[in-house]
């Protein structure tokens, strides 16, 4: 009897929303379902932050994420407002999760389903799957002892650890592997290299380094790998057209091509943004743009917290949009083709801010499911290599030489000369991620979670400085990628609709 009361009240409340990044989407419909006017600045000519798609001639490619773990994250937008999320939206999984080509010319497909992975094992590795088992067991434990505390509520908030689930989450760091190093564990596990290298791997989901990231990031593997990964039909840009039609239909506003160019506030709390020279009041402002990007440009007189600010940034990623002129059968919808040592790869990234000369290179090849993304009888290849950030390298060198080394790489494998396949090409480098969606040296995962205490160095979802100042997205808590950015969401304007009546 009292919700339309209480609605038409929290209707007279503004939030402005700045950037539409999935997180910033997310947070927009949630505002909107708490009763308020939403308006969701976007600096671009369209939304979707990372999550957009680019054409090239005849062919199409989803510019960032090709990999969906935890689609039930997105349809919980639809639900909340008693929608049908397959009306929007449809999610095909996938198997394999991918075709993983190894420098001794072996490969290994590697699945959710683990009879399929074993089966698979048998015939390619003398490593008993046991031992697979075990490691996505423990995987799954460290999901179920870590995701209610770490990653569904504010670590920032002090009443959130009074109660025993979050206390004895906290104190468990054996059983959350916090002591071990992800490669250590993955080490032990395994005699066979190649499943070293293929586990490790999961490290580079959010720009971390295996042999120093606590094996508590194996909490990757778990989403990755037991809970299965998924490619929306069209593609992942399905997910930014999905959100945005929900967004509209729910009544937030969407201003495109409204750079925001100031935070705006007066005696310790906030009033709204400035954007295009004019001004728009608001009683809430949540910032989705990177977090050291809203500090240093938006809010330039309030300091970041220093010991966030000095975390080291996350890596980057290189990556070449080829049309290719071939439709290679030995191809799956994800393969990854693995450098020959996983230390020098990491140490040139972490240590020497460089791309060593055989990285491991990831391929999407987005046309094996969805046949209208190139012409009969051609692919698209989204061929992606991880970066440092963006230090001031040379990179069209680095890029130049990379370009040579992957060619050389995937058309040994591939037994194909594959310079002479590409019809079409696009590249993207660290500083045009950071141009295209302002994350901070080009870094796309934020701080790095290289640390055993990252998680609680990640930047607050609210400032303790400006009443009424939110953050979401990839560079605040709880983390980076889609999964953890609609939780982030969910965090944020879960804070907002309690704090702000
Ligand atoms: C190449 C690549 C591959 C990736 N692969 C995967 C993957 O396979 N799976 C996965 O889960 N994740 C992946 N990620 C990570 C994932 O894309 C990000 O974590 C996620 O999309 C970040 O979303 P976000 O909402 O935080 O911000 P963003 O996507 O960065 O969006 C921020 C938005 O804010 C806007 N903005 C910034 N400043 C302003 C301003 N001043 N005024 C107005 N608007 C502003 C930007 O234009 C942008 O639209 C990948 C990222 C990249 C780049």
């Amino acid at each position: 009897m009292f919700a339309p009361q209480m609605q038409e009240k929290r209707s007279q409340k503004k939030a402005v929303v700045i950037g539409a990044g999935v997180a910033g989407l997310a947070a927009s419909i949630r505002l909107a379902k708490s009763g308020f006017h939403v308006q969701l600045v976007e600096s671009n000519d369209q939304v979707g932050g990372n999550i957009r798609e680019i054409r090239s001639g005849p062919f199409r490619f989803d510019t960032g994420p090709s990999i969906l773990t935890k689609p039930e994250y997105i349809s919980e937008l639809f639900l909340l407002w008693n929608k049908n999320p397959e009306d929007y939206i449809r999610f095909l999984q996938v198997e394999p999760l991918f075709r993983n080509f190894f420098s001794d010319g072996t490969f290994i497909n590697s699945f959710t389903d683990r009879k399929k992975f074993e089966a698979e094992l048998k015939q390619k590795s003398h490593e008993h799957f046991s031992q697979v088992n075990k490691l996505l067991d423990e995987s799954g434990e460290i999901f179920r002892l870590t995701h209610e505390v770490f990653l569904e509520r504010s670590l920032h908030v002090a009443k959130n650890y009074l109660n025993w689930p979050t206390l004895r989450g906290i104190f468990r760091f054996n059983r959350i592997r916090a002591f071990q190093s992800m490669h250590n564990y993955n080490r032990k596990k395994f005699k066979d290299e190649r499943l070293v290298q293929l586990f490790n791997r999961y490290a580079s989901y959010n720009g971390s380094n295996p042999f120093e990231a606590p094996a508590t990031l194996n909490v990757i593997t778990h989403f990755a790998v037991n809970g299965g990964s998924f490619l929306p039909e069209g593609g992942m840009i399905s997910i930014t057209k999905a959100l945005k039609k929900l967004a509209e239909e729910t009544g937030v506003e969407i201003k495109l091509n409204s750079p925001v160019t100031k935070i705006c506030h007066e005696k310790g709390k906030v009033t709204g943004v400035e954007t295009n020279g004019s001004f728009i009041p608001a009683d809430v402002v949540l910032s989705n743009a990177d977090i050291h990007y809203t500090y240093r440009k938006l809010l330039p007189e309030i300091p970041m917290p220093k010991i966030i600010a000095e975390q080291p940034r996350s890596s980057s990623v290189i990556v070449f949009y080829w049309g290719i002129n071939k439709i290679i059968p030995n191809l799956e919808l994800h393969n990854t083709f693995f450098g020959k040592s996983d230390i020098a790869e990491y140490d040139a990234l972490f240590k020497k801010e460089t791309i060593c000369d055989d990285p491991t290179v990831y391929l999407y090849n987005s046309s094996s499911l969805n046949p209208s993304d190139a012409p009969e009888g051609m692919s698209n290849w989204f061929v992606m290599v991880s970066a440092p950030f963006n230090n001031g390298q040379d990179w069209e060198k680095t890029t130049a030489e990379l370009r040579k080394n992957v060619l050389r790489k995937l058309s040994e494998v591939l037994h194909e000369d594959v310079s002479a396949l590409i019809v079409s090409e696009k590249i993207m480098t660290p500083p045009m991620i950071e141009k295209n969606t302002n994350a901070w040296l080009g870094s796309i995962y934020g701080n790095s979670s290289n640390k055993i205490f990252s998680a609680f160095l990640r930047h607050a979802n609210f400032s303790r400085k400006i009443k009424g100042l939110y953050f979401s997205g990839g560079s605040v808590h709880p983390g980076a990628g889609i999964p953890l950015c609609l939780l982030s969401a969910k965090i944020t304007s879960e804070l907002i609709s309690r704090r702000v009546k």
